[in-house]
């Protein structure tokens, strides 16, 4: 595609002999559709991993959220509280839904949702919240899930960067009532395309697997009592999901080695890396920096244009803030005196994180970036 033998990229599948055998399998079963082994095993499978005793399996991330929300009830005149920093698809999902996003700012160490902010931001309407684990970070689930109980809000995790991360002994997935997860290709474990929802609630789960399937009566056949979707999974895609949550382990080895080596190549510099709350387990999605100094989105875009020309290097800036984005700016937004998400976002840069990267790669990293600050000036 045009890039040099050396180029790092930010993100990259770990894909490898099992994935391979897997799929293999699947095709000469004839199992290629939505039926066959490898869905109901990575179902089985993906919510013991997460601690709950529902996971259905479904088409993207995006959806997912989508389709918690419906089977929920949740639609016209409802709000729904969403983090004013996530990936689009978040706020998306609830407009998707017929509902209402309300932005709430995020806290400056974690970057997931303020709780403080989001007790503000309840109001009668307030239906569900969904908080989301950035970049690996789980969201504030205890003071979270006390409000939701205490004020019958449906608490929807967001765990679609976050897998496998904790607070204590239980895993992201089984912290809500509810979480939606992606396998997109970019993600800690991967089915190409694909996400799916974890619960302990088996009325929802049940709702959601009606829905994602034409909504056809389980009773008879080509009777729809409701409106459904076809957000199904294929067996194909489940193969390569079986596969990594068999490495996962491994995955997750990988990438916090990866981490570790950054931290050790940036040490000493002003650089901020991956940073955490204490009381959690965090995982390292992607490699997150705050760069020292005043950043704007022009200087951002000239330090990165460095990397790629002079060093082959591949950075991502951070998403922009809900509310600055068109479809979304006239929606509510909570925040203290100033935006914290805006802030971050000026200082921050995903760096390359494949699993692949050795000590080398992110020496070389590390040197390309502090020398690039330096030299792009104000
Ligand atoms: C990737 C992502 C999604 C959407 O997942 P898709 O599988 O791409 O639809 C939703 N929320 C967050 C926070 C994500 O990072």
């Amino acid at each position: 595609m045009g890039t040099p033998p050396n180029f790092l990229p930010v993100a990259e599948p770990d894909l490898g002999p099992l994935e391979e055998r897997f799929v293999l399998e699947a095709v000469r079963s004839g199992w290629v559709s939505s039926l066959g082994e490898f869905i109901d095993r990575l179902e089985r499978e993906f919510a013991a991993f997460c601690g709950v005793e529902h996971c259905v399996a479904l088409s993207n991330g995006t959806v997912a959220l989508h389709v918690a929300l419906l089977a929920r009830g949740i639609g016209p005149g409802d709000e729904v509280i969403v983090p004013d920093l996530t990936f689009v698809a978040t706020a998306a999902a609830v407009i998707h839904a017929g509902a209402t996003p309300v932005l709430v700012d995020v806290d400056p160490v974690s970057m997931c949702i303020d709780p403080e902010l989001v007790e503000r931001a309840v109001t009668p309407k307030t239906k569900a919240i969904i908080p989301v684990h950035l970049y690996g970070h789980p969201a504030a689930m205890d003071a979270l899930r006390d409000l939701g109980r205490r004020k019958g809000i449906f608490v929807l995790e967001d765990a679609a960067e976050a897998h496998g991360a904790r607070i204590g002994d239980r895993r992201v997935g089984s912290l809500g009532d509810a979480a939606a997860f992606s396998f997109y290709g970019n993600k800690l474990l991967t089915t190409g395309e694909g996400g799916c929802i974890t619960t302990n609630d088996g009325a929802l789960a049940k709702k959601i697997r009606f829905l994602k399937d034409h909504a056809m009566s389980p009773e008879r056949r080509y009777f729809h009592p409701e409106v459904g979707f076809n957000y199904r999974m294929t067996n194909l895609q489940a193969a390569i999901g079986c596969a990594q949550l068999s490495r996962f382990d491994e995955l997750l080895a990988r990438k916090a080695a990866v981490l570790s080596h950054y931290r050790e190549a940036l040490r000493g510099s002003d650089i901020v890396i991956n940073p955490s709350l204490p009381g959690v387990e965090s995982v390292c999605w992607l490699v997150t920096t705050l760069l020292p100094g005043s950043w704007s989105a022009e200087r951002q875009a000239r330090l990165a244009r460095r990397l790629r020309e002079a060093h082959a290097i591949d950075v991502r800036p951070f998403f922009i803030p809900v509310h600055e984005l068109p479809p979304y700016k006239d929606l509510r937004l909570v925040q203290r005196d100033a935006s914290v998400s805006a802030a971050l976002t000026a200082r921050g840069l995903c760096l390359p994180s494949s699993n692949r990267l050795g000590r080398t790669d992110i020496a070389r990293v590390a040197s390309a970036l502090v020398t690039e600050i330096a030299a792009v000036g104000e």
